[in-house]
């Protein structure tokens, strides 16, 4: 469908997202938060797929129609996130909220965390969700290859392999850096705010 430059709203259909709702008008994934290039998600709008709840004011124009870029759709069947989320780097963070197990230490982007071994490998620790922890560098480096005991460092929380549930529900405290208003209703914006 090709878009004409004229038109009210100088924004550019690239800018123009959906946030993409399970059929129980929750988001498909908090995150990364379900989100759609304005093609997938008319597309899908045109193939019946999905509903539209929102839309922007941005309007595109074809040679036979002009639509309103949908801003919020909803999956008109309901998909199963399925029970046990994959063993992934950036799930652990997630399970642990980015946040070192030992001090507390919270770094949302991720960036400055490691992996730690609760029990470590020579000890036969394997890598397990019930044996990665998310750890700061320097607790990482003050604990080396010792046990929590060895090295008197208490964990934060035990180690246990999360619901798709309760990563979501997670997500939901790490908003992306990209809201359209359309959206809040449908984010719960519980942030922690900083003092
Ligand atoms: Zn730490």
């Amino acid at each position: 469908m090709p878009v004409t430059g004229h038109g009210p709203s100088p924004i550019k259909p690239e800018h123009c997202p959906a946030l993409v709702l399970n059929a129980d008008f929750q988001p498909l994934s908090y995150f990364p938060l379900s989100i759609w290039p304005w093609q997938t998600a008319i597309k899908a709008v045109f193939l019946d797929r999905v509903q539209v709840i929102e839309e922007y004011d941005r309007v595109i124009h074809s040679p036979s129609c002009q639509v309103r870029l949908p801003s919020v759709i909803s999956l008109k069947e309901y998909v199963n996130p399925g029970q046990h989320p994959a063993f992934t780097r950036f799930n652990v963070f997630l399970r642990d909220r980015f946040t070192c197990q030992y001090c507390g230490h919270r770094a949302p982007n991720g960036k400055e965390l490691t992996f730690d071994h609760v029990i470590p490998r020579r000890a036969g620790g394997k890598t397990t969700w019930e044996n990665i922890i998310t750890a700061c560098p320097p607790c990482n480096m003050r604990k080396g290859g010792r046990t929590p005991e060895e090295a008197h460092m208490r964990l934060l929380t035990k180690p246990l392999r999360p619901t798709v549930h309760k990563l979501q529900n997670h997500g939901r405290s790490f908003p992306p850096n990209y809201l359209h208003e359309s959206w809040r209703d449908f984010l719960y914006w519980d942030t922690e705010l900083e003092s």
